[in-house]
């Protein structure tokens, strides 16, 4: 088969860490018959110097033609870059924020995963992380408080700022939909997160989520309540398999999730809306402190390469692929500097930089 994937190489590392995403992908296509297509799109920084804006209607056109998007990072120092001396609408970010909605992301994925080879990053207890933890959350990602009606204005002579938390059924079913396919394709569980004991918004979530859960009976489903989850986190992550919540709990529940299993640079995210399309990246930033330099971690970025197999084409076995060869290259000791663990010499490990780092992963795949 061949696939048109869209390229947004990007800002910083964003362009070192891309090419080794496509290097694995090329040798996924060589080992299992298929053709990527890749097509460079400009958006953020380098759009800027380029157009003048961050992302224009071409780009997001290219975007709109291809079957998925890979991306790298996009931005620079904000203190430094003149990019930040401009208004808000024309800054890098602004271009990921107008493709997101062009393209009506509205299920974000971050996988939680931990390497047994970085345990020592997780900073939970050894008996909390038992032989590690694999969950994905599941944030909606275009609705609630954050796209609700906002407003500040002197009531009584008192300052008073309101937030709106708007959701409707089409919005939670089309995510909690997305939540239970995704989980077909995991170990079958799905734990929503809501608070419905105070909030309509969450009791229609909770109602429409069950609804759906009737359709798939081969997901063990429960529900849980935010503050609770954020508990549980920490308290015994092992158990849980897909996280499914609306935008703002999923927001501060990705990155506590993220937060127990250590570098920045392993973390990888999709994007998805109502097809296959989907926007895959790594979860960090475009670490301006160290681009051009050689040593950025392209893990991340090669997971999300992963994930676009698994959820955009299908490419179930090709994924496993991928996800088993940077297993193979942590277990063999191999690091980029972000996950050298302290005492390097006793964990018998070897420091590589961003293109050993992908070639190692293409050996392994071979
Ligand atoms: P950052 O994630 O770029 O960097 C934070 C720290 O993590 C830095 O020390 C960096 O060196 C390190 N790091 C990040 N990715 C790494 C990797 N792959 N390998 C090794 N180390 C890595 O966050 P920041 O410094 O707050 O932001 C820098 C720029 O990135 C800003 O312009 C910000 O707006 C932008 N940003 C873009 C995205 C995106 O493109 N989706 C996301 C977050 C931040």
């Amino acid at each position: 088969m061949s696939y048109r994937v869209g390229v947004i190489s990007g800002d910083g590392i964003g362009p070192e860490i891309v090419a080794e995403a496509r290097k694995v992908l090329d040798c996924i296509g060589e080992k299992y018959g298929h053709t990527f297509e890749y097509e460079e799109i400009l958006m953020g920084g380098c759009s800027i110097d380029a157009t003048g804006e961050p992302l224009t209607e071409q780009a997001i056109a290219q975007a709109k033609g291809s079957d998925a998007v890979l991306m790298g990072s996009i931005g620079g120092n904000t203190s430094t870059s003149p990019w930040y001396q401009l208004p808000p609408n024309l800054r890098p970010e602004a271009g990921l924020l107008k493709l997101r909605k062009s393209l009506n992301l509205f299920a974000n994925l971050r996988p939680a995963y931990l390497y047994e080879e970085l345990k020592e990053a997780c900073p939970l207890r050894d008996d909390i992380i038992g032989d590690g933890f694999d969950m994905m959350i599941m944030r909606e990602l275009t609705g609630g408080l954050y796209f609700g009606e906002r407003k500040t204005e002197e009531v009584d002579g008192v300052l008073t700022a309101v937030d709106t938390l708007t959701y409707n059924e089409n919005e939670i079913r089309r995510i909690a939909k997305r939540g239970f396919d995704i989980a077909m394709k995991r170990q079958k569980k799905v734990t929503s997160v809501d608070k419905a004991n105070v909030l309509d918004s969450s009791r229609l979530w909770r109602k429409v989520v069950e609804e759906v859960a009737a359709e798939y009976p081969e997901v063990t489903y429960e529900h849980m309540l935010v503050d609770n989850c954020a508990m549980q986190l920490v308290k015994d992550p092992k158990q849980f398999d897909v996280i499914l919540t609306e935008n703002m709990f999923g927001d501060i529940l990705s990155d506590e999730a993220s937060m127990v299993t250590g570098s920045i640079g392993m973390l990888s995210s999709a994007s998805l809306n109502d097809t296959k399309f989907g926007l895959y990246e790594p979860s960090g930033g475009s670490a301006p402190d160290i681009a051009g330099k050689g040593i950025a971690n392209p893990i991340a970025t090669i997971l999300s390469a992963a994930m676009m197999l698994r959820y955009s084409f299908d490419l179930d076995r090709e994924a496993d692929a991928i996800e088993l060869a940077v297993k193979r290259v942590l277990k063999d000791g191999y690091r980029t500097i972000d996950i050298m663990p302290q005492d390097a010499k006793k964990a018998a490990v070897k420091q590589v930089g961003t293109a050993e780092m992908g070639d190692l992963i293409v050996e392994r795949i071979n």
